[in-house]
């Protein structure tokens, strides 16, 4: 399974891909994940984004499109991945769309969560008086006045990738603000959905039973079968006298030769007793001449 998660910063993105990543045991890809680490391990790449994330603005495209061309490719990504946070611009998309092709890979959806933003400040803001209440490590653009530019660093170049990709028919939108496990349920519809129409699929749609006949129908096809079995017993029945007529027929014809045949033997009975007192009559004549003599 592969997929696209789009959203503002703070919409849920990283908790949906958490959860689908134990689900599907497919790889979470966030750019911001590979690029915070890359700050902290001071890559050349980390040093080059360094500045342009804290003040809330994006990296650029070659630099993000190179990282992601490199992840996708590694053996972990080969069951599928959820691409968190990328692509950010239409030319990430595009980068990615050639990418994909490249290698022979398709996305199975893009999944957007639309979020009010008024009501997705105040959850970051509260995300970050909680992190600090608890002695966390704060990211460095999360502060209220670096989220401002975030949002509008989203407006400007990322908004625009949901009507790219719906111009593709591929965006699926869930609504964002519901509860956790409410859209999680939402975005295991789509996925579900998605399987449910490969051609692959034999069973019927679930939750759809094939169409009950009416009672008047039943019936009428009740009394079909019926019928059916009555002349089916005649057939067998006519077909069952024809073979006895037959036998009888046969048993005749095999009587009438049968009769010549006892006839010619009792025939050759006789001759065989006739020739048999004749031979006897010749030797007992015989035997009179030769006492004679
Ligand atoms: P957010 O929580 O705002 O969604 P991320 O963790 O995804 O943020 O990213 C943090 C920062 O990393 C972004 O503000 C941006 O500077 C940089 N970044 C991450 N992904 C991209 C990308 N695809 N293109 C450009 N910059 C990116």
């Amino acid at each position: 399974m592969r997929l696209i998660l789009l959203g503002p910063p703070g919409a849920g993105k990283g908790t949906q891909a958490q959860r689908l990543v134990r689900k599907h045991g497919i790889v979470q890809l966030s750019t911001g994940d590979m690029l915070r680490a890359a700050v902290a391990a001071q890559t050349p790449v980390g040093l080059q984004a360094k500045d342009l994330m804290a003040a809330g603005k994006l990296v650029p495209d070659e630099v993000v499109v190179a990282i992601i061309a490199d992840r996708i490719g590694e053996p972990d990504a080969r069951r599928g991945f959820i691409l968190d946070g990328f692509p950010r611009t239409v030319a990430q998309a595009e980068a990615l769309e050639k990418i994909l092709a490249e290698r022979g890979l398709e996305l199975d959806a893009v999944v957007e969560l639309k979020v009010n933003e008024d009501i997705l400040v105040r959850r970051i803001e509260s995300r970050v008086a909680e992190m600090t209440a608890r002695g966390e490590k704060l990211r460095a653009d999360d502060n209220p006045a670096v989220l401002k530019d975030r949002l509008a660093a989203y407006r400007a170049q990322t908004a625009p990738l949901s009507s790219h990709y719906a111009g593709k028919g591929m965006l699926k939108t869930v609504d964002g603000m519901a509860p956790i496990e409410e859209v999680a349920a939402a975005i295991d519809r789509i996925l579900g959905r998605g399987k449910a129409a490969a051609p692959s699929s034999r069973r019927r749609p679930a939750g759809r039973k094939p169409a009950r006949k009416r009672p008047a129908a039943r019936k009428a096809a009740a009394a079909r079968r019926a019928v059916g079995k009555k002349s089916a017993a005649k057939k067998a029945a006519r077909k069952g006298a024809k073979k006895g007529r037959k036998k009888a027929v046969s048993a005749a014809k095999r009587a009438k030769t049968a009769k010549p045949a006892r006839k010619s033997a009792a025939k050759s009975a006789v001759k065989r007793r006739k020739a048999g007192r004749k031979s006897a009559r010749k030797a007992s004549s015989r035997r009179r001449l030769t006492k004679r003599r």
